[in-house]
């Protein structure tokens, strides 16, 4: 049978998608990239925003033309009646039953099931599967998607953002016991992978009330060799603490980091229901450029949040300018069901948010093309992506994608080699 498995949202259902697809390909499916020729299609969705929703109806709508189609994840678990609604060739399983997936491709394979696959993952459905019940069974040591390793080691989160949709389909945090997670980077580690992803829901959230998760970067770079790095998905800010950022130093930290700042202003802040104010970012992004020599600093940010007036604007604009981040993912405030900001008073209209969204956007393009311009002439390593036309290309640690010129023949996806970036878009190897 071939299986498509399309995923959106973030690392953890890259992870979690990463995890089926490896069952099935266990039990001698192929495993596809596109839904041409898919026999079945499991897509794994996500709640964070209401275009993330609809761009997960489209791609239902369409998958479901050509073969029966599997819905799980975040916008599965708040929404299934909607998800049900778009096609008689679509069936939803819930995100809290999502760890029995992994033994879908068992079930489907069992010779006293004599039904055709809709009517299999329509059976499988139904009702529950033994075996499979942590949101941690989604272990995978191989991955059909990416030339990097996914490892999840959080879900959940204890917090309460105001717009926030997440924490509720997750329900609250949850950390994998660090000796789990040291047995399972060493496997990635045995499969000659070079860099592994940590993933969460809230990763900073990782056993915060105990060591946290730099307690657990201490072990686990203990524990690898010279040859991983570990990139971390995205970092929280209130977590963030002197043992995490002590970790960041060991060089296998990648130079990558990704904080969902959504506001720098203390009156939004408070707000949005969050329990910093903006000196602890302050702090945070201040440390995190004097650790690493001009870190890559990504982060996502909410305009038009209620209480956002042109002031508080301001200063979250010039925030970001400040610290110079290379990247920002801009999302206009739009209201979540359920969540404690849906109806709230103090809305900005959304003239004002879209504008001030586009000005940020276009922040953003001019900080990202200054970073990457001063990066030229630096060196860096390099995981090789793939190969176009003859031509390798891959990721640097600090997140620029570059054409890889000079690998030797023997060279294949996922190998690391030190780099000097020679231009904008090309890296070639050093001797
Ligand atoms: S920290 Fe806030 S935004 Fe992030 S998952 Fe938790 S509740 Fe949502």
């Amino acid at each position: 049978m071939n299986v498509f498995v399309y995923t959106l949202g973030c690392r953890v259902n890259q992870c979690e998608s990463e995890a089926i697809a490896q069952s099935f390909a266990e039990h001698g499916h192929t495993i596809l990239d596109s839904h041409d020729n898919a026999d079945l299609v499991i897509v794994n969705t996500c709640t964070v925003t209401s275009k993330a929703e609809q761009k997960a109806r489209r791609e239902i709508r369409l998958f479901a033309k050509t073969a029966p189609v599997l819905v799980t994840g975040c916008y599965a678990q708040v929404n299934p009646k909607e998800i049900e609604g778009l096609s008689d060739n679509v069936v939803v399983f819930p995100l809290m039953r999502k760890p029995e997936l992994l033994g879908l491709a068992g079930f489907m394979g069992d010779s006293s099931q004599d039904l055709d696959i809709l009517e299999s993952i329509t059976e499988f459905a139904k009702e529950r599967h033994r075996g499979y019940g942590s949101l941690f069974d989604f272990a995978p040591s191989e991955f059909s998607y990416h030339s990097r390793s996914y490892l999840k080691i959080q879900d959940g989160c204890d917090n309460n953002c105001g717009f926030c949709r997440v924490h509720i389909a997750r329900g609250p945090s949850d950390s994998l016991d660090s000796d789990i997670v040291v047995k399972r980077a060493l496997d990635i580690q045995e499969k000659g992978y070079h860099e592994i992803v940590l993933t969460g829901v809230n990763l900073t959230m990782y056993d915060h009330r105990g060591r946290g998760l730099g307690g657990l970067l201490e072990k686990l770079l203990k524990a690898v060799g010279p040859d991983m790095r570990f990139r971390l998905s995205s970092l929280e800010p209130d977590h963030i603490d002197d043992l995490l950022l002590e970790q960041l130093k060991d060089p296998r930290m990648q130079p990558y980091f990704h904080i969902p700042v959504q506001s720098a202003a203390d009156k939004v802040i408070k707000r949005i229901n969050r329990t910093y104010d903006s000196s602890h970012l302050e702090y945070v992004i201040t440390r995190l450029r004097q650790i690493k020599d001009d870190p890559f600093l990504a982060c996502d940010i909410i305009t038009g949040l209620p209480g956002e007036g042109d002031e508080e604007f301001e200063i979250t604009r010039s925030f970001l300018e400040r610290h110079g981040f290379a990247l920002m993912h801009v999302f206009p405030f739009s209201p979540r069901p359920d969540t404690a900001l849906e109806n709230a008073r103090d809305r900005v209209p959304e003239n004002i948010r879209d504008e001030r969204a586009l000005i940020l956007r276009n922040l953003s393009a001019e900080l990202n093309k200054a970073y990457v311009a001063r990066q030229v002439g630096k060196t860096a390593e390099v995981i090789l992506e793939g190969r176009r036309m003859g031509k390798w290309h891959g990721i640097t640690g600090n997140y620029l994608k570059v054409d890889v010129t000079g690998a030797p023949d023997t060279a294949s996806v996922g190998d690391l080699f030190k780099v000097v970036i020679v231009s904008e878009n090309r890296a070639e190897v050093m001797e």
